[in-house]
């Protein structure tokens, strides 16, 4: 039986040791599915070292184990990264690469690479167990076959320990496959036929392991949680298992469906969140995307949620076909007239692969982007400028920003008293080994360091520019830095620099993949599109406002003797955040954190130089955000 590693790469992101929610219960289904094979050995790649790990620190690890079969979970957001580690893997060593996951489709050519051995369609426990014991079913290098029966009857991955909910404190829990509804811009439901349910005591099975255990969140992965037969029976089950309000359950509902008696089941089971989609009020867009959808009965569903503490959470979709400007606005006015503003989530529409949309994107006048996220650039109803004016008009009216500046994390060093020149590298500690997230340009180090360093950089990370180092250095450090992580965002942070960093000059040596997926993602951040995934931060003594391009940012070097008082701060409001650097004890930045805390950082950026007290700010003003564990920092080599 050959040795297997399954692997499932994070959502990339600015902000080292951010939640990533890339919890690899994919994996854990399969390795699930053929733990009686004899001799069946499957690894699944623990999360902290999938989400936070640099392409080439990843890369080594994976081929340290020398599996036989490489195996990859794919979504939108991974897939050119997945392709990149396959040929990577496969130019190595002998081994197998098999993709599944819902990015792979038949009509998904930038899924079909060379280097990848066997493509899964659809849900994948049964395609893998033949490939695990049969080495004939190799030979079609792509195969789809249902698994209903056994997800009906499987209990969860959790409780055989296939995987572990404690990382994140939050468990996935998969309650249904398939979808009743056939929206047209949405995979789902397009490679399965049917719907098929987890039995129920398999699923209180794991709500009472998950109560044992104290996990604080369930997100319950059903894509329509109303379509599941005697829901309302399974609530008051859960609600009995939950009866001290423990856990926190999230999932995925249509608000028509939800009536009084539901709603206070729902609640007294402990939900706590729904996302509930309503993409658009426009007639003719519910029309074209096959979402028939009665407003009056949504709003009185979404309603009824609310009053009972549940936040519905609601989705609108800017450029559907059918609809237009205009009609978003009213789609966003319907939401705040009915008082369901607590979270809305605005998306623009990607035509991803294997969808209705996909397959009539011409017929529908949709022209979209190549590669992931598929973003629609214009529609007949919208052009490219419209879907910024489309979000000015939500962010304004919902008083909220849908695409924020990463977080502000100027820190430099892991010690109280230490001169910028005398500081080292910063490091975290992953799955027990040291790697740098950091890497202190305080002078020009020998290139064949740096390129030992950038196989060991984390995602993302930062290359800390100090005062006296020349830029011609510079490019060279971070050619090699992107050459060896080509996916991996990155942050360069310049310390008083004697002149302004010419930022395009630097992003023409930079050799990260383009498009990088943030390129698209981000798309909206800024008016044109461009550059993402690289972010300058400017640090200096200097508050007049030098430094105002795409993805770059100005910060206040405060070094002053005393801390800020708050009433300091608005002094540096025109600048991008203020780097606390005072020569004070530790107990006085944690004293002046502990009295400002969440108040200070809702109104300013706020960073402080000492990256264990950075660490224990961005816990404290957004303890939801963080993983502590990922930001175990250390000094040095
Ligand atoms: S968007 Fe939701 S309701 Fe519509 S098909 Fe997809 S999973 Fe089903």
């Amino acid at each position: 039986m050959p040795s297997v590693v399954l692997s499932q790469l994070p959502i990339p992101r600015h902000n080292l040791g951010r939640r990533t929610g890339n919890i690899p219960l994919g994996a854990a289904c399969l390795k699930r599915a053929v733990q009686d094979l004899p001799g069946a050995s499957v690894q699944i790649l623990p999360q902290e070292l999938a989400s936070y790990l640099g392409d080439a620190a990843l890369i080594e690890h994976l081929q340290k184990i020398q599996a036989e079969i490489y195996g990859f979970t794919v979504f939108s957001w991974n897939l050119q990264r997945s392709v990149y580690f396959a040929e990577k893997l496969k130019t190595a060593g002998r081994c197998r690469i098999v993709f599944g996951g819902p990015e792979i489709t038949p009509d998904n050519d930038l899924a079909h690479s060379a280097f990848v051995d066997f493509h899964v369609y659809g849900e994948g426990e049964a395609v893998f167990r033949r490939l695990l014991h049969d080495a004939d079913a190799w030979a079609p290098g792509r195969g789809a076959e249902s698994a209903a029966e056994w997800f009906r009857t499987a209990a969860s991955p959790y409780l055989d320990g296939m995987i572990n909910p404690t990382f994140e404190n939050l468990m996935l829990l998969e309650t249904q496959r398939g979808c009743p509804y056939r929206c047209g811009f949405c995979y789902y439901n397009k490679s399965r036929q049917g719907l098929v349910f987890a039995e129920e005591p398999n699923l209180l099975r794991a709500m009472a392991w998950a109560v044992d255990r104290q996990i604080a969140e369930i997100y319950l992965l059903d894509p329509c949680l109303n379509a599941r037969p005697h829901l309302k029976e399974l609530l008051v089950e859960i609600a009995r298992l939950n009866a001290g309000g423990g856990i926190r359950l999230f999932s995925e509902i249509r608000a028509e469906a939800v009536d009084d008696e539901l709603a206070d089941r729902l609640a007294a089971a402990g939900f706590y969140w729904f996302e509930i989609g309503l993409q658009s009020t426009h007639p003719q867009a519910l029309r074209l995307m096959d979402r028939p959808t009665r407003l009056r009965r949504f709003v009185e569903g979404a309603q009824r949620l609310k009053a009972r503490g549940i936040t519905p959470s609601i989705d609108l979709i800017i450029g559907l076909p059918g609809d237009d400007l205009p009609g978003f606005r009213r789609s966003v006015d319907f939401v705040l007239d009915h008082g369901l503003q607590d979270d809305v989530q605005i998306f623009p529409l990607s035509i991803l692969p294997g969808t209705d949309f996909r397959r009539r994107h011409r017929e529908l006048g949709l022209r979209y982007e190549p590669h992931p996220p598929y973003a629609v650039a214009s529609s007949r109803g919208f052009s490219p400028e419209d879907f910024l004016l489309a979000y000015d008009y939500a962010e304004s009216r919902l008083d909220t920003a849908f695409f924020p500046m990463p977080d502000l994390d100027a820190s430099w060093r892991a010690a109280a008293a230490c001169e910028m020149e005398a500081a080292g590298d910063l490091r975290v500690v992953i799955g027990g080994r040291r790697y740098v997230a950091k890497l202190m340009l305080n002078r020009e180090r020998p290139l064949d360091e740096i390129r030992r360093l950038a196989e060991q950089l984390t995602l993302p990370y930062q290359v800390l520019v100090g005062s006296g180092v020349e830029s011609d250095y510079l490019k060279k450090v971070l050619a090699i830095a992107t050459a060896a992580n080509p996916f991996t965002p990155l942050e360069i942070v310049f310390f008083e620099p004697s002149g302004l960093p010419r930022t395009q000059e630097l992003l023409a040596v930079v050799r990260l993949q383009r498009p990088h997926y943030l390129d698209g993602d981000l798309r909206f951040l800024f008016a044109r599109p461009g550059n993402r995934a690289v972010l300058f931060t400017l640090v200096s003594a200097d508050p007049a406002v030098r430094w105002r391009g795409d993805m770059e940012r100005q910060v206040f070097w405060w070094r002053r003797s005393k801390l800020p008082e708050i009433e300091d701060l608005p002094e540096f409001e025109d600048l991008d955040g203020v780097l606390i650097d005072a020569p004070v004890s530790t107990a006085e930045i944690l004293a002046w954190q502990n009295r400002f805390g969440r108040s200070a950082a809702e109104r300013y950026h706020i960073s402080f130089a000492d990256a264990r007290l950075q660490k224990r700010w961005l816990v404290l003003t957004g303890p939801d955000d963080y993983v502590e564990n990922v930001m175990n920092w250390e000094a040095g080599k």
